[in-house]
């Protein structure tokens, strides 16, 4: 597994595919461990390097991870497959915003896909959270441009730092939600829901 994982982070490297820092998955698996965590939804897989490891933390966690690129979707499925976790980890190749829950709700929710969709994400995944579960969200420094807009000069990256910015806004004056930011590899944050005991 160790070798798959380095094979994982090499491939990403080489491709372009942006993986989750190590700091923060470390970060997150305690969290499952602490907090008795079985089923996950994960939106955004890319090559399901996070999903393993939130798979591997503890026993019995089950992680549903969805998925709209089709090569590393494919991907995903080889990895999770060659690490034996295909029963722990089902992948779903959709939009998120298209996919159809029904039925089921999640300790763990992990949004870690498109920057610019975090709200539309947690809006609509919020509604899937159990009781006295969590929203977590990476990426919320953005390689260190948050909070440092007018320094950047592409427009591209100025509007995907200006819609963190924004969620971040949303998330600190959600009236439902209580937000701990922790200051871990790209920061993360966790939203639980407020007045709510687990
Ligand atoms: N969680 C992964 C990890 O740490 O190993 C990394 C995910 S990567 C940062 C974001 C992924 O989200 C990309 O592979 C991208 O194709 C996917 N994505 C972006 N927007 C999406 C959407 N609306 N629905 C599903 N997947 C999406």
């Amino acid at each position: 597994m160790k070798e798959l994982l380095l094979e994982m982070e090499q491939y990403a490297k080489e491709k372009n595919v942006p993986i989750i820092e190590k700091e923060s998955i470390a970060y997150i698996m305690k969290y499952i461990k602490a907090n008795n965590v079985k089923n996950i939804l994960e939106i955004g897989s890319a090559i399901g390097y996070s999903a393993i490891l939130m798979a591997s933390a503890s026993r019995d966690v089950k992680v549903t991870t969805i998925e709209r690129d089709e090569i590393r979707y494919m991907e995903a499925l080889k990895n999770i497959k060659r690490c034996g976790l295909d029963k722990e980890i089902n992948v779903v190749f959709q939009d998120a915003l298209d996919v159809n829950l029904t039925g089921v709700s999640y300790d763990l929710i992990f949004i870690d896909a498109a920057k610019g969709q975090y709200k539309k994400f947690f809006e609509k995944f919020q509604y899937f959270l159990a009781p006295g579960g969590v929203i977590v969200t990476d990426n919320l420094k953005f390689h260190g441009y948050v909070g440092k807009k007018e320094k950047i000069e592409s427009k591209n990256l100025r509007g995907i730092v200006e819609k963190i910015e924004m969620y971040i806004d949303f998330l600190k004056e959600n009236e439902e939600f209580d937000t701990e930011f922790i200051d871990v590899g790209d920061g993360i944050s966790f939203s639980k829901r407020k007045n709510e005991n687990k």
